[in-house]
């Protein structure tokens, strides 16, 4: 049977099943005099079908009954629509079945006999958890929306990165091409101030090809398979270290490791965040005079689900400002003019650490040195290790 509320907006729709028919129906009665929109069924069967037509916010249904258990109503029901939120009705005696009720999806239980003051309460509970559910599910899948278009606008551009980088190879070849032949051929004829300008064609050139290649590795990284697994973050790091000493001329700095926990991450892609993170420690902070070596210190901890490792140094830093365009490509702050790059590390680095699911930040005063912090989420990170002292390299 079904019964329709007096005048209001948008009602709750509730599907009542008891196997006492004259209870379902005083039940559906009662709730309709207090503006929902109720249908009732006498069996379980009867109330699936009815699910399979429409759709309901709540199922009110007996516990038992004879055929089919509330409980496997309610597991039918939710099978067919998982928004739906399920309320049992129980005699006093089987509180325990409707403990084993809540634990196969329904969300809560009225003690029969009931009066009306008693199901109200449960009922607008039940509702709201049924708007918020409906609502969860409705951002999760903007979210889910936002993603698929974010991911497939980071692809666009990555094929056109790769286009324009691909296409602007040629022309930059000829220009290389000729203007070192015209060097060859002409250069110790010509004046000074021509052969200047010759070799800053040449100097132009050049600088293009490494942004072209630059620009070629951040789609590089944008496309990339990720290909997890275990990776020993102190070894890696160690490795970082080693590599950009043996190819430094100038003298390194001191570098003080911490802890630095495992983690499950795509190994040569985290290499190369620490590789990036760390030359950039180490470049900006060079050119002390002797005996008062820069120090860099690079460690991690377990915080909460993600790890959380940090490059910092005590060079020029930057102003706090400038934090966050940092991280976008091509960009290098004033006073970098004489640091050898091209602006393309740190997006590299946040491009590596969002394809983790993590994020990358920074933080530095002027005068007062850069710190640099990414986080990657882990499943199962747990509570952190306790803190291993400092190993000076
Ligand atoms: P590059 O190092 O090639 O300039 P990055 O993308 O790695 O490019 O860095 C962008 C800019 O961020 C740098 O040019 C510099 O201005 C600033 N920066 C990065 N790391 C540091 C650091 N450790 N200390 C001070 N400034 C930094």
């Amino acid at each position: 049977m079904a019964a329709t509320p007096e005048a209001e907006v948008a009602p709750a729709r509730l599907l009542i099943v008891d196997d006492e028919v004259r209870h379902m129906e005083a039940l559906c009665d009662t709730l309709a005099g207090h503006g929902y929109l109720v249908v009732g069924h006498a069996g379980a069967e009867a109330a699936l079908a009815e699910l399979r037509r429409g759709t309901f916010d709540v199922l009110l249904t007996d516990l038992v009954m004879p055929g089919m258990t509330g409980i496997e109503l309610l597991r039918s029901a939710l099978a067919i629509d998982p928004r739906l939120v399920g309320v049992v009705m129980t005699g006093e005696g089987s509180i325990a079945t409707a403990v084993e009720a809540m634990r196969s999806g329904a969300t809560d239980y009225v003690l029969k006999p009931f009066r009306l003051a008693s199901i109200l309460p449960v009922l607008g509970r039940a509702v709201e958890i049924g708007r918020l559910r409906r609502e969860n599910n409705r951002l999760q899948a903007s979210l889910r929306r936002r993603a698929d278009e974010l991911e497939a606008i980071n692809r666009e551009l990555d094929a056109f990165a790769r286009s324009v980088s691909h296409d602007l190879r040629t022309p930059l070849n000829a220009l290389v091409g000729f203007s070192t032949l015209l060097g060859q051929q002409v250069g110790p004829t010509l004046p000074p101030r021509e052969r200047g300008w010759l070799a800053g064609v040449q100097q132009a050139a050049e600088r293009m090809t490494q942004l072209i290649d630059a620009l070629m590795r951040l789609s590089h990284m944008g496309r990339r398979t990720l290909e997890v697994g275990e990776v020993q973050v102190a070894a890696l790091v160690r490795g970082v270290i080693a590599e950009l000493q043996a190819s430094r001329a100038a003298p390194p700095p001191r570098f003080l490791i911490g802890e630095l926990p495992d983690v499950v991450a795509d190994g040569p892609m985290l290499r190369q965040v620490f590789a990036n993170l760390i030359s950039n420690a180490v470049k900006f902070s060079s050119g002390r005079p002797p005996g008062r070596e820069a120090t860099v210190r690079i460690g991690g901890e377990r915080d909460g689900d993600s790890v959380v490792f940090f490059v910092s140094d005590d060079g020029p830093g930057f102003d706090p400002a400038d934090a966050e365009r940092l991280f976008d490509a091509f960009i290098r702050l004033k006073g970098s003019e004489q640091v050898e790059g091209n602006g393309v590390g740190l997006s590299i680095v946040q491009r590596i650490v969002q394809r983790h699911g993590g994020r990358v930040w920074a933080s530095a005063a002027p005068g007062q040195g850069a710190t640099f912090r990414f986080s990657l989420p882990q499943e199962g990170a747990g509570p952190g290790k306790t803190k291993a002292p400092e190993v000076s390299l």
